[in-house]
């Protein structure tokens, strides 16, 4: 294969040059603004009127109000067994869930620390931030032994810098912000759906959509990253107006981008599927109804598998051993 000493650029000569997987990231993440969607400036007060509807009969039985993120989303549709059981635990940290927050916080500081920090030194800053945060991440990697603390160290400059090598580096007229919190109150805040984006570029003009949401995966890609994302883009819209107009799943490992655009058939769908998600919630809250097993992937490390019959059904067929 021959080799080229042609440099890859974006339109203007004051961008940086970018590898060709930044250009193709960039490609992706950046939707031309002729094909930037304009919306109703009533959207937000109809899609808060659609969620309320679904659970305007069950919200005064409670005391508390109902906390509802992605993950009590993915949890009760998935079984609700399951979520009830992983409700009911105390969280504990393992070493794998330490480089993910590491991770997102290096990001964090790449992007509004200056000057520019390499990826060891960006691991070294936000290992000693987040440990001096006294918080439970705080105990635990505080608690490791030395070699441990090496190794996530290693792992985490390794994944940064393959993000740095993928992943354009942020302008700041891009916009960009990371951490984004998002919180929408339903009911007077007897429900509060909540969650916070990973990376964003762009912002909307006016009533058209310019804002990317962009995950930042460190693990493998899973089916419910764009359950994950349709939600967020419903807390977008409900908190500024304008739905966002791209959403992305950024796979570190891979260095590779999912890109789904926003559209109103997405915000219809992500809105049924977060309004009986919550319906659902209220009513386990409520004890109207037993909870459902849905057999799953989930099987495969459920705590309760192993008195859960549809459970062991789905494993034995999973394994190979199911009956014609
Ligand atoms: S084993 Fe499967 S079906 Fe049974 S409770 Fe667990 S996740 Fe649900």
């Amino acid at each position: 294969m021959g080799t080229t000493k042609k440099k890859f650029r974006t339109e203007s000569p004051a961008n940086p040059p970018l590898t060709p997987a930044q250009q193709t990231t960039l490609n992706l993440i950046r939707l031309p603004a002729n094909e930037r969607t304009t919306y109703n400036s009533t959207l937000r007060a109809q899609i808060q009127l659609e969620l309320e509807k679904e659970t305007v009969n069950l919200v005064d039985q409670i005391d508390e109000p109902l906390w509802v993120s992605k993950r009590q989303l993915q949890a009760v549709t998935s079984c609700e067994v399951l979520y009830e059981k992983q409700e009911g635990e105390s969280f504990e940290w393992k070493i794998p869930m330490t480089r993910g927050q590491i991770f997102h916080k290096c990001v964090e500081l790449s992007v509004h620390l200056s000057p520019a920090r390499t990826a060891p030194e960006l691991v070294d800053e936000a290992m000693t931030s987040i440990m001096n945060r006294g918080d439970g991440l705080a105990s635990f990697l505080v608690d490791l032994t030395d070699i441990e603390r090496a190794e996530i160290r290693s792992e985490v400059a390794s994944l940064l810098q393959t993000y740095f090598d993928t992943f354009p580096p942020l302008q700041n007229s891009w916009s960009p912000t990371t951490e984004l919190p998002r919180k929408v109150l339903l009911h007077r805040g007897k429900i509060v759906l909540q969650g916070r984006f990973d990376l964003t570029v762009g912002r909307p003009d006016e009533l058209t959509a310019g804002r990317v949401l962009i995950e930042l995966k460190t693990g493998r890609a899973v089916p419910h990253h764009l359950d994950d994302l349709r939600f967020y883009a419903l807390l977008e819209t409900l908190v500024v107006g304008v739905p966002p107009a791209l959403l992305a799943s950024f796979y570190v490992d891979a260095g590779t981008v999912q890109v789904e655009v926003v559209d109103e058939d997405l915000l219809r769908s992500a809105i049924q599927r977060t309004s009986s998600a919550v319906k659902r919630l209220l009513q386990l809250r409520l004890e109207e109804r037993e909870p459902e097993r849905r057999a799953s992937g989930s099987c495969r490390w459920c705590p309760a598998a192993t008195d859960c019959r549809p459970g062991q059904a789905w494993l034995e067929e999973a394994n190979g051993s199911g009956v014609w």
